[in-house]
C-alpha cells in the first residue's frame, strides 16, 4: 500500500537532508518539496527575520534598564 511512498522518501531523504539556513538555528530537515527549495526546518520560525530581531532588541531594552529606579512610586496600573 505505501511501499511507492516510502521508497521515495527514502531515495529523497539521501540527496534532501540538509541543515537549516538560519544562522540562530541548528535544526536539520528533510527537504520533500517538489522544487527542493525549502531552506528552514520551520521556515514559520526560522524563516522569520523580524521575529528573531524583536527577540534581540526586548532583550537590550530590559538591560538598558536601570536597576536603581526600582518601588520608587510603583503602581499597579496595566
Ligand atoms: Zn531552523
Amino acid at each position: 500500500m505505501g511501499t511507492g511512498l516510502l521508497g521515495a522518501l527514502r531515495t529523497l531523504s539521501h540527496d534532501r537532508f540538509r541543515r537549516c539556513a538560519s544562522p540562530v538555528c541548528e535544526g536539520m530537515f528533510v527537504d520533500t518539496s517538489k522544487a527542493g527549495r525549502r531552506r528552514y526546518c520551520m521556515p514559520e520560525v526560522c524563516g522569520n527575520r523580524l521575529n528573531v530581531a524583536s527577540h534581540r532588541a526586548r532583550r537590550l531594552e530590559s538591560a538598558r534598564r536601570r536597576p536603581d529606579s526600582r518601588g520608587a512610586g510603583d503602581t499597579d496600573s496595566g
